[in-house]
């Protein structure tokens, strides 16, 4: 039985992970459930899968205490959950989103877990330090995001001298079809209505504006050890083919499949076994047309924006996504429109000077530096009133 650790267990990735474990409940043990402010799923999860301890924000601790009493199960607030990342299991899914989620996955691989990770924004904020130390501590880690699943099922890093592109899908997300003027005063429902994939409100958001496939840019970089260049972006509106590598023979070799999350989490959880998702596989007499197409940089300036500072290094990435997780929870808030996010972002990388951290701390003085700065900046637009 393969033992592992859910951080972000009540979140969109979480619980369709306990999907999939549920439905294989011969080969796992859940040995430990991270969440954040959900306590009512999580009491319910603990309760099913009874593992040896959960941890949720301190606002909800003596409810999922008083619940979870004489089960045996340890319950613990958010200061442990770095310490419960670095419990010894045999993977750890890494499924809580944003930045908060680097300091645990940091934790998990230096005490040696193998991670999968659904937590793009760890890599796009910290993937210099993230990589050195997994490779430091021989430590896996299997991607969950479904385009660099996609990538990993077909492609090592051993055929880097015969790769010659990795062609990244993108659905389009919410505005593919709206003009720009639309798009720069697009408002949180408009962003909400993804037309392929069920996710967190995050990375709808994100994907609305193509955000979401510049971080995936940076994200393979890392994963795939690559260039920027070495990355072509084509909006694939069906969302089945789930992303392709071009080889030097003139061979592309494509991973479809419905566009459910189950399928590259199954695959995280098993590899380089397959196990039962729940996703059937595709009905080709069914399928309609696939079409591919150039995104419109215009229209989504995010998408530059991601490349241009993965190619300038120097913690732009780590600039990129603290501004962009700001501009996004203000977004939410209703305090900006949607054209506001990326001209935040942008603002950000242009005024704030660094290097590329190097361990959590020189991470987290940069990362608290943009989010002062962008604080600033958002007051002075102020939209709100608009
Ligand atoms: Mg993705």
């Amino acid at each position: 039985m393969k033992k592992i650790t859910i951080l972000g267990s009540t979140g969109s990735i979480g619980t369709q992970t306990l999907d999939v474990i549920a439905s294989n409940i011969e080969l796992f043990k859940v040995e430990h459930l991270v969440a954040g402010n959900n306590a009512d799923l999580l009491i319910q999860q603990a309760l099913k899968f009874k593992p040896k301890s959960v941890a949720i924000n301190n606002l909800h601790i003596d409810k999922v205490k008083s619940n979870l009493d004489g089960t045996g199960i340890d319950v613990f607030d958010e200061t442990k959950i770095d310490m419960i990342a670095s419990d010894n299991v045999d993977l750890v899914v890494g499924a809580i989103t944003g930045s908060s989620g680097l300091s645990p996955v940091y934790n998990a691989i230096k005490s040696g877990n193998d991670i999968a990770l659904a937590n793009k924004e760890s890599l796009v904020c910290a993937g210099d330090m993230i990589m050195k130390l997994a490779n430091k501590h021989k430590v896996k880690i299997i991607p969950i995001d479904s385009e660099h699943s996609a990538i990993f099922q077909v492609y090592s890093k051993q055929q880097k001298s015969e790769l010659e592109k990795i062609i990244l899908t993108a659905s389009g997300g919410a505005f593919v079809d709206k003009d720009i003027n639309f798009i720069k005063t697009a408002k949180l429902q408009d962003a909400l209505k993804h037309p392929n994939w069920s996710m967190g409100q995050k990375v709808t958001i994100d994907s609305a504006g193509l955000m979401n496939k510049g971080l995936e840019v940076i994200e393979a970089c890392y994963l795939f050890d690559v260039k920027v260049k070495d990355i072509d972006v084509v909006i694939h509106r069906q969302s089945i083919i789930h992303s392709m590598v071009s080889m030097k023979d003139g061979s592309t070799l494509a991973q479809m499949g419905y566009p459910d999350m189950k399928t590259p989490i199954a695959y995280a959880l098993s590899y380089p076994k397959r196990i039962y998702s729940g996703v059937n596989t595709l009905n080709f007499y069914e399928m309609n047309d696939l079409t591919f197409e150039k995104p419109d940089l215009k229209k989504f300036p995010a998408l530059q924006l991601c490349k241009n500072s993965m190619e300038d290094g120097n913690g732009k990435p780590t600039i990129l996504n603290a501004s962009n997780e700001l501009a996004v929870e203000q977004f939410i808030k209703g305090n900006i429109l949607f054209g506001n996010i990326s001209e935040i972002v942008e603002s950000m990388l242009s005024i704030i000077n660094s290097k590329t951290p190097n361990d959590l701390q020189e991470f987290n003085e940069l990362h608290n530096e943009t989010i002062t700065k962008t604080k600033e900046y958002v007051k002075s637009i102020n939209i709100g009133n608009s």
